[in-house]
């Protein structure tokens, strides 16, 4: 009797589970992104907390990098700074046997709110080109310039050890680690200027981009990355936020009127670089939560990868979750039994070293994999079936290339939870998935398994050729 119920009851689960995942088979919430890489557990494991603090304090003992601070000296101000920063990308590129091109990309700004008098606004990039599409970018950035309570307080000391040494020194870390290895696509490390007196750096090395022909898949653009101690009371090393806008800022009206119809509000590129950058933090940084915030910036906020979505460049913001206003922007004194500043103790460097790694293995990543497919259409209104089709990967570019991968996902899901590779083809049909019901998108593998970003079909969700 016992044994005869043991049976009925097996059965009776198993046809239960059997119904249930015929039906939600399209829709488990298994997570369903590229195959576990050991180097990239490697490269992340390579970046240092004492590196990064080394840079930090070195930036920070600049003591003033305001933008319109002094150029001259070689121990204060902004032009010590960048002086410095083009001397470690230098040493970085001999170690590698001068893998590394390292110059300034400036422009003259005046005439502006916060730039009354013209002032040469320097960027500091170092680009390591790769192998087989040596146009294909992929750039981490963080910022030189700092400021005090007083936006066009140029004198003052403003070590800006968090806002932004902390993604300065992201930047030179990543540089550091990813020059010993060698990738098909370029890594750009950018140190961009003026982002306090209004995103100048930014607007200038994007439009540098374009002229040389840089086809950027993404920025990620580091902003304030080693505060652990929010104003709130919250102290919390283990999640990071990325911030990201959901359509295009260049779309056209037309574009945005095939939107309406076709979805897409969510699936911009850079939302989807966002949804990159989550998984690699699943998979290869311990303790990190990474959450993704759908929305360009903080209230009334800016940051540097916002001149990079405005020319249609994918870009992202990545910075901790917890905010320090009483360490941010503000001159360094005591109020009330208060300190106010944004001095070397604000910051935490194994947090820094955290976030910096969720770069390095970001744009590992994204380097090693063929470019993200172009040219991405989806067909099956009014039939059972859904049909992606893309333009094929030029070959010389990508002779990584396996083939490539289909994603869906319920249209609610933050997350890609739905995969299957196609082969080398350029289209796939997913029989008997009905288009209405779900979002769809196409990544490019590497024979090695290295995954692009998944990209959303149509204009909303190009990135580019
Ligand atoms: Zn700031």
């Amino acid at each position: 009797m016992k044994n005869l119920l043991t049976l009925f009851l097996t059965f009776f689960i198993l046809s239960i589970s059997a119904s249930v995942s015929a039906q939600t088979n399209a829709n488990s919430g298994i997570s369903s992104g590229p195959e576990y890489q050991p180097f990239l557990k490697q490269v992340a494991d390579d970046v240092s907390a004492n590196s990064l603090e080394t840079y930090i304090r070195t930036l920070a003992g600049f003591d003033n990098r305001h933008t319109m601070s002094d150029t001259t000296s070689d121990t204060r101000g902004i032009g010590a700074a960048r002086r410095w920063i083009k001397v470690e990308f230098e040493t970085i590129s001999e170690a590698c046997g001068g893998c590394l091109e390292v110059f300034y990309v400036s422009g003259e700004v005046g005439g502006t709110n916060r730039i009354p008098d013209p002032v040469n606004i320097v960027n500091v990039v170092a680009v390591q080109r790769g192998t087989a599409d040596p146009n294909r970018v992929v750039m981490m950035s963080g910022d030189i310039d700092s400021r005090a309570s007083n936006v066009m307080d140029a004198e003052i000391d403003s070590p800006g050890a968090n806002d932004n040494a902390s993604g300065m020194a992201g930047a030179i870390e990543a540089a550091r680690v990813l020059s010993q290895h060698e990738f098909p696509g370029t890594i750009v490390y950018a140190g961009l200027s003026g982002e306090e007196q209004g995103l100048f750096g930014g607007e200038i090395l994007a439009e540098y981009a374009i002229e040389n022909n840089w086809r950027i898949k993404g920025v990620l653009n580091n902003d304030m990355i080693g505060n652990i101690e929010g104003v709130n009371g919250v102290i919390n090393n283990t999640t990071a936020r990325v911030f990201s806008e959901g359509t295009r800022a260049n779309e056209t009206e037309r574009e945005a009127r095939t939107r309406r119809f076709t979805g897409g509000e969510v699936d911009s590129p850079s939302r989807n670089l966002a949804r990159y950058i989550h998984t690699m933090g699943h998979q290869y940084i311990d303790n990190l939560d990474v959450m993704m915030i759908y929305r360009l910036d903080r209230f009334g906020r800016g940051g540097h990868h916002r001149p990079f979505n405005e020319v249609g460049f994918p870009a992202v913001r990545i910075m901790e979750t917890n905010e320090n206003y009483v360490r941010q922007h503000q001159d360094i004194r005591v109020e009330d039994g208060i300190e106010y500043g944004d001095v070397i103790e604000g910051v935490n460097f194994d947090y820094a070293a955290k976030l910096t790694a969720l770069n390095v293995v970001t744009m590992a990543s994204i380097a090693m994999a063929p470019s993200p497919p172009a040219g991405v259409g989806i067909d099956g209104a009014v039939e059972p079936s859904t049909t992606l089709d893309w333009d094929a990967l030029d070959p010389e570019q990508n002779p990584q290339l396996e083939g490539y991968k289909v994603y869906w996902r319920l249209t609610t899901s933050p997350v890609w939870t739905n995969a299957r590779p196609t082969g080398d083809v350029t289209e796939y049909t997913l029989e008997n998935i009905v288009i209405d019901n779900y979002y769809f998108g196409v990544a490019s593998v590497s024979e090695d398994g290295y995954e692009s970003p998944v990209v959303f079909p149509g204009a909303a969700g190009s990135f580019g050729e």
